[in-house]
């Protein structure tokens, strides 16, 4: 009788376990990239399409079997979550979401976890807090800096951001496009 082989799906948990699998899934996903078209709010960097088994809800589905890492085991996962383990870090919280909306895009450049737009906005909160009394009508660079940052990234929206920053959601959105602070970075 033939052995069932066990589905597992790759989260940190399992990388620990089975480390040579980083390997294989970076080699996994190498092989099924292909360029797609430049993204709009990250500079024009190019997506990269995942050309593998993409399911309907349109996020790519990874599924590999490697005889030498396991033999019984069939280890499977979304692909923009695995190239996120395997190329960035680990998923603290527990979601990956996509700076450039393409939900079938697994380069590592336009993948964010969760947490990271969140913390950004939290920590500018907690160091400025003080300065909010000041009463200054200009922002600061390293505000301006966020601000753009946040906006072009397209995850929080624009009244989240005017809010956190007590500014009103035309001052984010000439930020974004350039029109006003374009010398900032
Ligand atoms: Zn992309």
């Amino acid at each position: 009788m033939k052995n069932k082989r066990e589905l597992l799906t790759i989260t940190d948990e399992i990388l620990d376990e089975f480390p040579d699998l980083v390997d294989v899934a970076q080699d996994y996903l190498n092989k099924r990239i292909r360029l797609g078209s430049p993204c709009r709010h990250l500079n024009g960097s190019r997506c990269w399409t995942y050309a593998g088994h993409v399911r309907v809800d349109g996020y790519g589905m990874a599924t590999m079997s490697c005889k030498e890492i396991a033999k019984d085991i069939t280890f499977k996962c979304r692909a923009h979550r695995l190239a996120y383990m395997v190329w960035v870090d680990r998923i603290k919280k527990g979601v990956v979401q996509h700076k450039c909306d393409n939900t079938n895009c697994v380069n590592p450049d336009h993948l964010q976890d969760e947490t990271q737009s969140q913390n950004i906005i939290d920590a500018y909160k907690r160091r400025d807090c003080a300065s909010q009394f000041n009463k200054t009508w200009k922002l600061t660079a390293a505000a301006v800096s966020m601000i753009k940052k946040l906006s072009r990234a397209g995850i929080i929206s624009i009244q989240e951001i005017a809010k956190a920053f007590s500014v009103c959601d035309q001052t984010v959105m000439k930020i974004r496009d350039g029109k006003t602070y374009w010398y900032i970075d």
